[in-house]
């Protein structure tokens, strides 16, 4: 693990391998201060993009790390914050690209995609995680509390049409708090707005650290059982759900079974046999190379199973 001004890791994500991040913005720098924030209150509430830092400062630390030759699966723009603050994202992210093959993800609130440079600065990655808690104007300022110039209709429509053209894998999260987002008839309401956007993967999370606000509390188990049948997600909170669960005893039946309903990477087949305690995993990835059913995407090493 390095520690640097701007990057950070590699740390395992369960999503996503192991991540090295890039901070390019001041702590807690955000349009949003939401309820369910972990780095507590937003300090720096703005909403136009700055040149925090030097792209080049950012650039020269992380090839310091990427010199040492450090076992990474993905890079994740991500920030304590909101990243698409940062106005030299495109630049940023170019950047990277000639230095490392490796994928890039932004993990970001997606507030500012009604903004033509971030919208087109979001279309370069390879993986993009916004997160969407709200279904109308009131969910969504109850949840987010927004700064005042932020529309929910105008972010809506923009991440909508940008769902369209985005090339690479978007993968929506959705945070549920108890007694706020958590009834059927909230979760029938996020379906049919999430129809309007086209995701690869919707992730269903539910506050485990410590949030801003004291009444924000997790949901229980059954709820978010309820949610993911609903709502077709994966769980991954990891105290009330390890997302990937599977009754079915044989290992690779039940990764067979799982990939039928939802696209599994690498990390997370990795992960889901390390907590069925699985010591030969190198066999089970061999039958899924070698089952012909199997699709298999590779895109800059990282490998998508699905059935
Ligand atoms: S968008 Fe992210 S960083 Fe900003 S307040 Fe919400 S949770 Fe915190």
């Amino acid at each position: 693990m390095t520690m640097m001004k701007f990057i950070y890791g590699p740390i395992p994500s369960r999503r996503l391998g192991k991540s090295l991040g890039i901070s390019p913005i001041p702590k807690k720098t955000c349009n949003y201060g939401c309820v369910y924030c972990m780095l507590n209150i937003t300090t720096n509430m703005s909403t136009t993009p700055h040149m925090h830092y030097p792209v080049a400062d950012i650039i020269a630390e992380l090839k310091q790390v990427l010199d040492q030759n450090l076992e990474i699966d993905v890079i994740s723009i991500v920030g304590d914050g909101e990243p698409t603050l940062y106005a030299g994202l495109a630049a940023l992210i170019s950047n990277i690209r000639l230095l490392t093959d490796k994928p890039i993800a932004l993990i970001t609130n997606g507030a500012l995609l009604d903004v033509k440079a971030v919208y087109d600065a979001c279309l370069l990655v390879d993986i993009f995680l916004p997160s969407v808690n709200g279904y109308d104007v009131r969910s969504f300022k109850r949840i987010n509390r927004p700064h005042r110039s932020i529309g929910f209709e105008s972010i809506t429509n923009a991440l909508a049409r940008f769902s369209h053209e985005f090339k690479g894998e978007l993968w929506l999260e959705l945070m549920l708090i108890k007694g706020i987002n958590d009834s059927m008839d909230d979760f029938l309401k996020y379906k049919s707005f999430f129809k309007q956007f086209k995701y690869d993967r919707l992730y269903l999370n539910t506050p485990i650290r410590v949030p801003t606000e004291s009444f924000v509390l997790p949901v229980e188990d059954d709820v978010m059982q309820l949610a993911m049948d609903t709502l077709g997600g994966i769980g991954i909170g990891d105290v009330h759900t390890n997302g990937f669960v599977s009754a079915i005893v044989d290992d690779f039946e039940a990764i067979v079974s799982l990939i039928k309903r939802h696209p599994m990477n690498q990390h997370e087949i990795d992960h889901f046999l390390d907590d069925r305690k699985v010591t030969d995993k190198v066999a089970i990835f061999k039958r899924l190379h070698d089952d012909a059913s199997i699709i298999k995407q590779t895109y800059r090493g990282y490998v998508t199973y699905r059935k």
